[in-house]
């Protein structure tokens, strides 16, 4: 593994500066076009480790709506987004489901959530 300069835009806030994170052998060495610590932070971050936060639906069984709308707790790595999803596509939430419930706990061990972010009523 050689030199590579990743390009990130910085989204934590409006002013988007363009950061280039320098990585020798998978080390970051040099951080360059942030215009403040959190940049730097984040930067580093989405090239060494990028996470998401991930949002979905799952089925809700005797809901007044068919799906019921989730996100995850906390960011997940990228790299286990598809997992995650899969894992949604079998979950079954029976209604009534509140916002904030938590319907999966601890999705595939990663120590995160996985809460509705709708309502979904039950039908009588
Ligand atoms: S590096 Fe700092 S100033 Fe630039 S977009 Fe990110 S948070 Fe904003």
């Amino acid at each position: 593994m050689g030199r590579e300069v990743k390009r990130i835009t910085c989204i934590v806030c409006p002013n988007g500066c363009e950061i280039e994170v320098v990585l020798e052998s998978g080390r970051v060495v040099e951080v360059r076009g942030a215009g403040c610590r959190r940049g730097v932070e984040y930067a580093i971050e989405e090239a060494t480790s990028p996470k998401r936060i991930v949002m979905s639906v799952v089925k809700c069984i005797d809901g007044d709506l068919p799906t019921v709308s989730v996100k995850t707790s906390r960011p997940v790595p990228k790299e286990r987004i598809w997992d995650v999803m899969k894992v949604l596509s079998e979950v079954e939430a029976r209604a009534p489901v509140e916002v904030g419930q938590v319907l999966v706990r601890n999705v595939l061990g990663l120590g995160i959530d996985v809460v509705a972010t709708r309502r979904c009523r039950k039908v009588s």
